[in-house]
């Protein structure tokens, strides 16, 4: 695998591979990889003929209060994981590579930044799309994939891509999870004994509202009460959000006609989680 740290050197070995006819395809990370971005890694290993990952963890998305020190960093480990699943490019810039001191251009997708975890994390979604678009247009790649996990990110990067004629197939990928249902994060890490089990909460939630779904419940109202009834089974677990949204406007679904995004957030112990579900008439 072929590491590259500086911007041209990257745009370089992109071009390369796409010169030389191969269809290229770019998984985003912060790093601190487990098994749901080596599900990235495959789907695009199966859709294209060379592959690129970045790692960067990128300080515009975090708040001033948020986990940036901390986020869990393990390089030489998440090297050794993209090797074993044979990623051919890997870029890893630093900071001050992407963000040229003094840059004051972003990328807001309005209308849809605040919602969801735009509300609690103002500036979050300012972040992922401007570094994703200067992702898109270093690494210049055919497609780009991403995971359901982080469904609004998902939906703002297709306005995006859409709204700037940006010529890159996004594909959306399932989420993975833990044997018990708790999504895989890089932030689980975090989470004490006592705090790991009481996550899974979040999922069951889920699972309740889609069952009562499959059952014929069509009222959002409904479903969100009976989603809140079982968080709260878990007192340690502070709700952020719990909504049923249009999943390509994030705006609340009145009525359950068409496919429903089910987003839920919540502060678990200090460790903010997310996690959802597609509802699909
Ligand atoms: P991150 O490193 O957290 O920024 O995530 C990088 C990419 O991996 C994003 O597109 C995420 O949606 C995706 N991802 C993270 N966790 C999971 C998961 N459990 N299942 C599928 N994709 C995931």
């Amino acid at each position: 695998m072929k590491i590259c740290k500086t911007i041209d050197e990257m745009r370089a070995t992109s071009r390369a591979a796409r010169h030389s006819g191969k269809r290229l395809g770019l998984v985003p990370t912060m790093g601190a990889l487990h098994d749901g971005h080596l599900s990235l890694m495959r789907a695009a290993k199966s859709k294209c003929d060379a592959v690129a990952a970045s790692i960067f963890i990128n300080p515009l998305q975090f708040g001033p209060t948020e986990d940036l020190a901390k986020y869990p960093r393990t390089f030489d480990h998440d090297v050794q994981m993209l090797e074993k699943e044979s990623v051919d490019i890997l870029f890893a810039p630093t900071p001050v590579e992407m963000y040229t001191p003094g840059a004051v251009t972003y990328v807001t997708v309005e209308g849809l930044s605040d919602k969801l975890c735009g509300k609690s994390r103002p500036g979050h979604f300012r972040g992922v799309a401007t570094v994703v678009a200067k992702l898109f247009h270093i690494v210049e790649p055919d497609v780009a994939f991403f995971g359901q996990k982080d469904a609004a990110q998902a939906t703002i990067i297709r306005r995006m891509v859409r709204d700037l004629n940006l010529p890159i197939e996004i594909a959306v990928c399932p989420i993975v999870r833990e044997p018990d249902g708790l999504a895989m994060s890089s932030r689980n890490v975090y989470l004490s004994p006592q705090d790991r089990k009481s996550a899974t909460v979040l999922n069951r939630s889920l699972i309740e509202v889609k069952q009562r779904f499959d059952q014929g419940e069509r009222n959002p109202t409904a479903l969100i009460k009976a989603a809140k009834k079982i968080l709260a089974q878990e007192p340690t677990v502070r709700l952020d959000y719990f909504e049923i949204v249009d999943p390509s406007t994030l705006d609340p679904a009145p009525k359950l006609t068409g496919p429903a995004l089910v987003a839920v957030a919540a502060v678990v112990g200090t460790t903010r989680l997310i996690d959802n579900i597609l509802l699909q008439p």
